[in-house]
């Protein structure tokens, strides 16, 4: 990694502000799912066993711009004081006298949780006074945020010019690393599935990869979009008639960089999607697919990707092979997870749908890198320079 990480900076007797991501389901004043907080719990240790006073800055949802009292960090305070077993300080706003008052009460190794940041419009808006007045409130700025890296924010991106230091924090390292190598200097063969919906949200993914990868196999709705272009029958199946150019693009590129593009071959149609309708078992040309859907990759096809992902020294996965939701319908995204888990390929895994199908599977265990980074990894992935970890300081 070139980025300057937490690990290259003297953190003992310093004020720590890291840009955390706390935006965590709370239902009637208590967290309801805290991985998020868990997550960010090395980079907090690691910060406070070096002798750092911590401030933990975060967003929650969207108050735009107004104190919204449904919005407050509150509850994450206290839950995040249970988790580290230790007490936290809250600060009732991120900047100003409160944020100050707060800090002065922290010793090194303290904790301080600033109230969520878009309380304030100057944040999202990154405003060069606000971004000065966070600054203000610390010497080292890290960010551990990946997920909202690629917006400009002042806490993500505006901050960073005006305080003394600054890098990445151990959650971000860590996904500039995987990420960074699969783009970079992966390990062959380099093998990318992509699947979900529409190719619409994976365009520039897909466009990048192909730069990179040695093998691309696609799932989901988003093959019919393929197959449609190529002539076969597709029936109701999810087609983007606007992309019907872009996909012969793709399939273009894939010649010129030489990557071996693989589509289904047996898919799963369904009269209508849902678990009770009839459905059926075909081959990709079988033209009695008509009025019905196509809801998932087939056994066939699921065995000739688990075959790919066991020769693969790298594996990146973004996107269910299927309207996995539904149980009958999941069973090639299920299949994948667990190839996934059994090949000693490096394997990548992101995007919600994806993770959650390697939870559903009991196999998240076995996946070398889970990217929680959501849009933020697809950009990166895409080619797309993030303005939040562009900001900080090479090593
Ligand atoms: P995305 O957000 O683009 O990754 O798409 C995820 C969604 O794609 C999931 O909710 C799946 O149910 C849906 N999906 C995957 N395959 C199909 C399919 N063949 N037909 C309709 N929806 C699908």
């Amino acid at each position: 990694m070139t980025k300057r990480s937490i690990k290259d900076l003297n953190l003992s007797g310093k004020r720590v502000l890291i840009r955390v991501d706390f935006n965590v389901p709370i239902n009637n004043g208590s967290v309801t799912d805290d991985t998020r907080i868990r997550a960010s719990l090395p980079t907090i240790e690691y910060a406070r066993d070096q002798g750092a006073t911590v401030l933990l800055a975060s967003h929650l949802g969207r108050p735009k711009g107004k104190v919204c009292e449904d919005l407050t960090l509150g509850p994450v305070a206290h839950h995040l004081s249970s988790l580290i077993e230790a007490p936290v300080l809250f600060a009732s706003n991120c900047i100003g006298g409160e944020a100050e008052a707060a800090i002065k009460k922290a010793n090194p190794g303290g904790i301080v949780l600033l109230e969520n940041l878009r309380f304030h419009e100057e944040e999202e808006k990154n405003e060069t006074a606000f971004s000065k007045e966070l600054a203000s409130l610390a010497d080292i700025y890290i960010n551990d945020a990946f997920g909202t890296s690629h917006r400009a924010h002042a806490s993500t991106e505006g901050i960073i010019s005006h305080i003394q230091n600054s890098g990445a924090g151990l959650l971000v390292a860590r996904e500039l690393e995987y990420l960074g190598n699969l783009l970079n200097k992966p390990n062959r063969p380099l093998v990318a599935i992509i699947g979900g919906a529409k190719v619409s949200g994976k365009l520039e993914v897909i466009k990048n990869l192909l730069k990179s990868v040695d093998t691309l196999l696609i799932g989901g709705a988003m093959a019919y979009t393929f197959f449609h272009r190529r002539g076969f029958p597709v029936g109701q199946s999810l087609v983007e008639q606007n992309l019907l150019k872009e996909t012969e693009l793709i399939e273009e590129l894939a010649n010129k960089y030489n990557v071996r593009l693989v589509l289904p071959i047996d898919h799963i149609v369904t009269t209508t999607i849902d678990a009770k309708a009839p459905h059926e078992l075909l081959s990709i040309d079988d033209p009695s697919i008509v009025e019905r859907i196509g809801v998932d990759i087939g056994p066939t096809t699921s065995s000739i990707y688990a075959g790919i992902v066991q020769e693969a020294e790298t594996v990146v996965w973004n996107g269910p092979m299927g309207v996995f939701e539904i149980d009958v319908f999941s069973k090639g995204t299920l299949a994948l997870a667990k190839a996934m888990a059994i090949t000693t390929a490096t394997t990548i895994v992101g995007g919600g749908d994806s993770i959650a199908a390697i939870s559903k599977a009991g196999v998240t265990d076995k996946i070398t890198h889970i990217s929680t980074g959501g849009g933020a990894s697809l950009e990166f992935l895409g080619g797309r320079s993030l303005p939040g970890i562009a900001a900080l300081p090479d090593k």
